[in-house]
């Protein structure tokens, strides 16, 4: 099957937003193995997004995706112009009352009233995260998705609403295992994965690149479950340590429940991380259970005054080593009484670095109960990106520890 995707809104146009809905459908289909003949992005134009139709119908495409433009103001008007342009009307959807009833409790404003009209014939996708619903229809023998433009929204719809339907359509019955790597470059992983990747011709096997992690993503059809299993289990041990878990969930995710299940409290000293390692695990719903405080210790007069490092400590070997994280990850534990002390001190860059102690590099102090542990690693990227990593770095060494404990 063929799939065109159709990116509306000016915003997107002139590129004030970064096109991640394109990105995503297309990581989504290619799941199913949908090939992807075209992605277009056009304004808030009605002529435009007409041709587009129009050229789909008489395409040997099969799917049609659009984003964009289904809210309430007067440039939201994608659904209007595709019914239109199939020569279809738009009806009024007591589901779509009932859901903007229920999504504006204190009422609706008037001009949320285009919301309740959806192409005739068409079926309804649930959207608990705003306002628009998204819609599905046939027209010949094409299948046409009309999709919110946040990718908040729409990553959910997607998910649960578009992705079965397209499974049944394609009548692909596929078998997917989405890992979470981390503390491996996708270069080193490649070069590991060569011979697996020729072993098994007939499993996709593709690594998606964030910060600090990486999503492995292993698919193929149902009918070669037993060596997809096969394939698993030996990429399985292939990534050892490096292996979080399912991608499903984020790495702080899988830190939080972990600890739930250890029953474990964590507290975090912050130098050049300042709190976003707190931040990160507090972002994880239910983390109360294992986060009560924290300290963000950026000066050495803060790292001396909240945490006990002795201030010759300092002199001698720097806030950016492993005896003022030791010091710093003790004093914490202290500090708090928690369970996991983790302290962070490292140069975010761009500026601070010298030849003994670059840019990038960052000391760890992990103390799991009465046990320390110390690392070191140079991160690369700017002053963000090294401290962005450096968390993840903080939060999978962490959990390789508290294989130990
Ligand atoms: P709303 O009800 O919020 O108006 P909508 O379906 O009408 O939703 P748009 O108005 O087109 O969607 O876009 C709303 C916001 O969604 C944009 O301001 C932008 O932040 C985000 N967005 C829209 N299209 C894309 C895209 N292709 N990629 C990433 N983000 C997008
Ligand atoms: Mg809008």
């Amino acid at each position: 099957m063929k799939a065109q995707i159709l990116n509306v809104g000016d915003e997107v146009l002139y590129g004030l937003t970064v096109n991640t809905n394109a990105s995503y459908i297309a990581s989504q289909l290619d799941i199913l193995d949908i090939q992807i003949d075209e992605v277009n992005v056009v304004g808030d134009d009605e002529v435009k997004i007409t041709k587009f139709v129009q050229d789909f119908l008489n395409s040997d495409c099969d799917i049609l995706i659009t984003t964009g433009g289904l809210g309430p103001t007067h440039d939201d008007f994608t659904k209007e112009v595709i019914t239109k342009a199939l020569g279809l009307e738009l009806v009024e959807y007591k589901e779509a009352k009932k859901h903007l009833q229920k999504y504006f409790p204190n009422g609706m404003a008037s001009v949320n009233n285009k919301q309740i009209y959806y192409p005739k014939g068409s079926k309804l996708l649930a959207n608990p995260f705003g306002s628009a619903l998204g819609c599905y229809l046939t027209y010949t023998n094409k299948h046409l998705f009309i999709l919110v433009g946040p990718p908040v929204e729409l990553h959910p719809m997607f998910e649960n609403y578009v992705m079965p339907i397209l499974q049944k359509i394609t009548n692909i019955k596929k078998i997917t295992k989405k890992y979470l790597l981390v503390g491996i470059r996708e270069a080193d992983l490649e070069e590991k994965l060569s011979p697996i990747y020729q072993k098994y011709p007939q499993i996709k096997m593709a690594p998606y690149a964030g910060l600090g992690t990486i999503r492995f993503v292993v698919s193929s059809t149902k009918d070669n479950e037993k060596i997809f299993r096969q394939a698993n289990q030996e990429l399985n041990e292939i990534f050892g340590d490096n292996l979080i878990g399912d991608a499903e969930l984020s790495i702080e995710e899988h830190f939080v429940n972990l600890l739930k299940k250890k029953k474990m409290t964590v507290s975090t000293a912050e130098s050049c991380t300042g709190g976003m390692l707190a931040s990160m695990i507090v972002n994880v719903s239910g983390s109360s259970e294992v986060f009560g405080e924290s300290v963000v210790t950026y000066s050495n007069e803060a790292k001396t005054k909240y945490l006990q490092v002795n201030p010759y400590t300092l002199k001698k070997y720097g806030a950016v080593s492993k005896e003022t994280v030791s010091e710093m990850a003790k004093g914490l534990k202290f500090l708090t009484g928690c369970d996991i002390a983790i302290a962070i001190s490292g140069i975010a860059g761009p500026t601070g670095g010298s030849k003994d102690k670059p840019v990038g590099l960052v000391h760890f102090g992990i103390q799991i109960n009465e046990t320390l542990y110390t690392d070191c690693y140079q991160f690369k990227g700017n002053r963000n990106m090294v401290r962005q990593r450096a968390c993840v770095y903080a939060l999978w060494k962490t959990i390789c520890y508290l294989a130990n404990h």
